[in-house]
């Protein structure tokens, strides 16, 4: 009985294999093991005798007797290599509410089924084109979809199994997009693993619990590549603009390729360019007076040897931190430059490889991947939404939003003591007098411990300008250096980049969402811009962790079945209605104020210089997945050809 575990993976029963049986059942983890056993045997007696000892969703349980674990281990051996082999039936939904409640130790609703049942894996998506009733897409009907990465991935893999015609373009001359082109050391990301990957291409080896940059773009290129999709991409090729042509109801786009500018049409244009894509370099005085090789994180030069050299690091970030925690012990001395504080929290499995016995158990036990996915999703997801939502009754410091905001600020500044507690000096400058998670957090994969190095300074007074052999700071010192690293981040607020895109009647997105105001419905689409889709857009970024992968998967989602609407009803073009579009933002902006990203104390990215939060999304992402399962036709307008516009509410 093969099971197809996802990416490749074979999980077979009987297993045959006793020995590396016995070695997953030592290493593989605890509560996931338990679920594989209820899983199969629906025994709910093992489950309630567990439950008991399972109750801090966040330590291992302390008092769990060995002989019950030991009883768990032997039983789940004798379930896994009895033959006949037992058949492993779908789960019936209040055992799969129980079962996951138990297994990470809180209450998880059963809202949370149908997307547990996709997104973990436990059920396979059946192609659209086995869909009872539903229209082929029209022979002549073309999507453009702009970038390979994540996002552009996944938009192929679905369009090709709903049957739509497409082509993707893709500016460098290889997949993977951030993960191509991030190469700086350390470079790495703080969503776990076995959760941040494609739901219906799931990969069980994994060689690190959160995966280093390598290894992703290792993923997105054997998912490329599983998928067969490079048919589909126009590599080395960069989408300038686009213009609809209302009495043809196409796009025009401009795409730039090493012959020059060409124009293609396409009816629809899914744009999956991501959020965190075009780096930038800062506004310094003197930037270009600098001799040495400096660089930004995101444009990395490999072949720069940086070993024994004088290095300043600008910008302490995700990218920032990462960068120095993997260089402070090969540079004569770091210099890191921090604008503002960041919380930077301690994850003892971020820096864990994931050994070969537990490899094992994601490949060939059965149901161990999905139950070990359900339990990332839920530790780097909604399970801490709680963290970032407003308690209107909390009356404690204002450095917190509730008890469980406050419960993580201690836990950060435990981990950070626990670290740097030798360093006083270092843990002054670094602590945030901001409330946790207002402002992107770092995963701490050795830069606390960087920090604290006799060859690492730390610089938080401000810089005054570049010369041309180092850094000036704003109280008059120069700071030596032989190269400069920026990890200044990314032009997140201008989200059209740098498409110009007109849209209906002859309007400019781009001077619609200004520098820093992009609106959208749902993410997504936006009025007056029809057959036009944005991919993780404004405010659809779930940062109250990880879970991009999960929005990608969502928007892609909706916007098939946004496409399919439009076939259905033989139109050529749909586009939110205004009034569905100023509602749902208006929903947006009023539920963002009960959000920690827009606590009086909260600076960042996140926000706009007017204070608007555009780019985290205030639900839980089983509410957006919720939200993305279907369009609401009375939410558009159905463009037809020769010229009748229908609103179908
Ligand atoms: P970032 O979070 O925007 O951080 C940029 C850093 O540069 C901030 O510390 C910022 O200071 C500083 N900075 C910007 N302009 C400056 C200036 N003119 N002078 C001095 N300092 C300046 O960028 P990032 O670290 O590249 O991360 C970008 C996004 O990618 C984030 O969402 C991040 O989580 C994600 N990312 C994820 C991973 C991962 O998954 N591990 C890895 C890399 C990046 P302020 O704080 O004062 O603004």
């Amino acid at each position: 009985m093969p099971l197809d575990n996802g990416f490749g993976a074979r999980a077979t029963l009987p297993i045959t294999d006793h020995a590396a049986l016995r070695g997953a059942l030592e290493a593989g983890n605890l509560q996931t093991l338990l679920m594989v056993y209820v899983h199969i045997s629906r025994d709910e007696e093992l489950l309630d005798r567990f439950a008991r000892y399972l109750t801090n969703p966040y330590a291992a349980p302390s008092d769990l007797p060995d002989g019950l674990v030991q009883e768990l281990r032997e039983k789940l051996f004798a379930l896994l290599t009895q033959d006949p082999p037992p058949t492993i039936e779908p789960l019936p939904a209040d055992l799969m509410q129980r079962m996951m409640s138990v297994g990470v130790a809180e209450p998880v609703a059963d809202e949370f089924i149908p997307l547990m049942l996709e997104q973990a894996g436990f059920e396979a998506p059946p192609s659209r084109l086995s869909r009872a009733g539903r229209k082929t897409p029209p022979a002549d009907f073309k999507v453009l979809v702009i970038g390979a990465g994540m996002a552009g991935l996944a938009a192929a893999i679905k369009l090709e199994d709903a049957g739509y015609k497409f082509e993707i373009v893709e500016k460098n001359p290889e997949v993977g997009g951030t993960w191509y082109e991030n190469v700086y050391p350390g470079v790495g990301v703080d969503t776990p693993s076995h959760f941040y990957s494609l739901s219906f291409a799931q990969y069980p080896d994994w060689n690190n619990y959160h995966p280093r940059g390598r290894d992703m773009q290792a993923y997105l290129v054997g998912v490329a590549d599983r998928f067969d999709l490079r048919q589909y991409i126009r590599f080395g090729t960069r989408v300038q603009g686009m213009r609809w042509d209302d009495s043809r109801k196409l796009w025009a786009v401009t795409i730039v390729d090493a012959d020059g500018e060409h124009i293609v049409e396409a009816n629809a244009v899914i744009n999956g360019h991501g959020p965190a894509n075009r780096w930038k370099l800062p506004d310094i005085p003197g930037i270009d007076s600098f001799q040495g090789p400096a660089m930004h994180t995101a444009d990395w030069d490999p072949s720069i040897d940086l070993k024994g050299k004088r290095v300043v690091v600008i910008g302490t970030g995700a990218s920032g931190a990462q960068v120095v925690a993997s260089l402070a012990s090969e540079v004569a001395h770091l210099t890191v430059f921090q604008r503002s504080k960041h919380w930077v929290m301690k994850n003892p499995e971020y820096v864990n490889d994931v050994t070969e016995p537990v490899k094992w158990a994601l490949n060939h036990v059965p149901q161990y991947m999905p139950w070990f996915r359900f339990r990332a999703f839920w530790f780097a997801s909604d399970g801490l939404y709680k963290w970032v939502k407003m308690d209107p009754a909390w009356e404690g410091n204002d450095l917190a939003i509730s008890q469980a905001n406050e419960d993580a600020r201690q836990y950060a500044l435990a981990g950070m003591a626990s670290v740097l507690g030798h360093r006083p000096d270092v843990l002054k400058k670094i602590t945030p007098d901001f409330p946790i998670f207002s402002k992107r957090i770092v995963l701490d994969a050795g830069y606390l411990a960087a920090l604290g190095r006799d060859n690492v300074d730390i610089e938080t007074g401000g810089i005054e300008r570049i010369v041309e052999d180092g850094v000036v700071t704003k109280d008059g010192r120069t700071v030596p250096a032989d190269a400069i690293i920026f990890a200044t981040g990314f032009r997140m607020a201008k989200m059209s980049g740098d498409l110009e895109i007109v849209g209906r009647d002859g309007r400019s997105l781009g001077e619609e969402w200004g520098d820093e105001d992009p609106r959208a419905y749902l993410g997504t689409a936006m009025e007056g811009f029809p057959n036009l889709f944005w991919v993780v857009g404004p405010n659809s970024v779930p940062n109250h962790a990880g879970g991009h992968n999960l929005i990608v998967e969502g928007h892609i989602h909706y916007i098939v079945e946004t496409l399919d609407m439009l076939v259905e009803k033989g139109a050529r073009a749909i586009e939110p209605t205004r009034e569905a579009f100023d509602a749902y933002n208006l929903q947006v902006d009023g539920d963002l104020k009960t959000m920690v990203w827009s606590h009086p104390r909260a600076r960042s990215y996140y926000r706009n210089s007017k204070g608007r939060v555009y780019m985290s999304c205030p639900y839980r992402l089983v509410d957006m997945w919720t939200l993305l399962r279907e369009p609401k036709p009375e939410d558009y307008v159905f463009h037809f050809p020769g010229g009748n516009k229908v609103r179908a509410g």
